[in-house]
C-alpha cells in the first residue's frame, strides 16, 4: 500500500509548513494567524484540504507575500477575510506590469485584491531582499528563530533566479549579506530545492 506523504510539516511551536509547489507557512501568533505566501493554484485542492486541517481560512486576517510570482499568490482567494501585504516596491512593480510581476497572465487577472504595504506593528521583521524580484522580502520571526526566505535563498544555499522580468541581480549580494546577519534555527524557503 502506498501511503501519501502529508504536505503538512511542523517547523516550530507556532509555524506549520504546507507544501503547494511553493511553500505556504502558517504562523499562529498570540493575537492572530499570519499566512506567508499562498502557493501555486495548480495545488489548490491540496491546499484547501490540508489548510482546513489546521486552521479555518476565514479566520486569517493577514497574508504576507514574499513576492508576487504566480506560484506564491495562486490561492489568495482561499482567505476571504484577509488583508494582503507585500513590499511597496513589489506592489509598484505589480501595478506597472502585472504579467511581468506574476509571470502568469491568468493568475495576474484573477489576482484582484487590494495590496497593502506591510504593517509596522508586525511580530515578523520584514527584511528587504531585492534580487529575485525588485520587491522580494524575507521575514524574521525572532521568538522561534525562524527565517522565511521566499525565493531569495533555498535550503541547500541555492539562490533564486535573478534573470526574470523584475529581477535585480545587482542587488542580490547585498541582500545575502543582510541575511547572513541572522542565525536562524529554522530556514523556511519558498521551495524545497
Ligand atoms: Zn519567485
Amino acid at each position: 500500500m502506498i501511503r501519501a506523504i502529508s504536505p503538512l510539516q511542523n517547523i516550530s511551536a507556532s509555524v506549520t509548513k504546507l507544501r503547494a509547489n511553493s511553500n505556504i507557512y502558517i504562523i499562529k501568533l498570540n493575537s492572530e494567524i499570519v499566512v506567508i505566501d499562498a502557493g501555486d493554484r495548480s495545488e489548490r485542492n491540496v491546499v484547501e484540504q490540508f489548510l482546513g486541517k489546521i486552521i479555518d481560512p476565514a479566520q486569517v486576517k493577514k497574508v504576507f507575500f514574499t513576492h508576487l510570482h504566480y506560484d506564491h499568490i495562486g490561492n489568495f482567494d482561499l482567505f476571504p477575510n484577509a488583508e494582503f501585504h507585500a513590499s511597496a516596491v513589489e506592489i509598484d512593480a505589480f501595478n506597472k506590469n502585472k504579467d511581468a510581476a506574476t509571470l502568469n497572465p491568468d493568475i495576474a487577472e484573477k489576482f484582484a485584491v487590494h495590496l497593502n504595504p506591510f504593517p509596522a506593528d508586525s511580530e515578523l521583521e520584514i527584511i528587504d531582499t531585492p534580487g529575485h524580484t525588485a520587491g522580494s522580502v524575507c521575514f524574521w520571526y525572532e521568538k522561534e528563530s525562524v527565517l522565511f526566505t521566499g525565493d531569495t535563498i533555498f535550503r541547500k544555499k541555492l539562490l533564486g533566479r535573478t534573470d526574470l522580468p523584475t529581477s535585480m541581480p545587482e542587488k542580490m549580494p547585498e541582500s545575502l549579506m543582510k541575511l547572513a546577519k541572522y542565525n536562524p534555527r529554522h530556514i523556511c524557503p519558498g521551495h524545497d530545492y
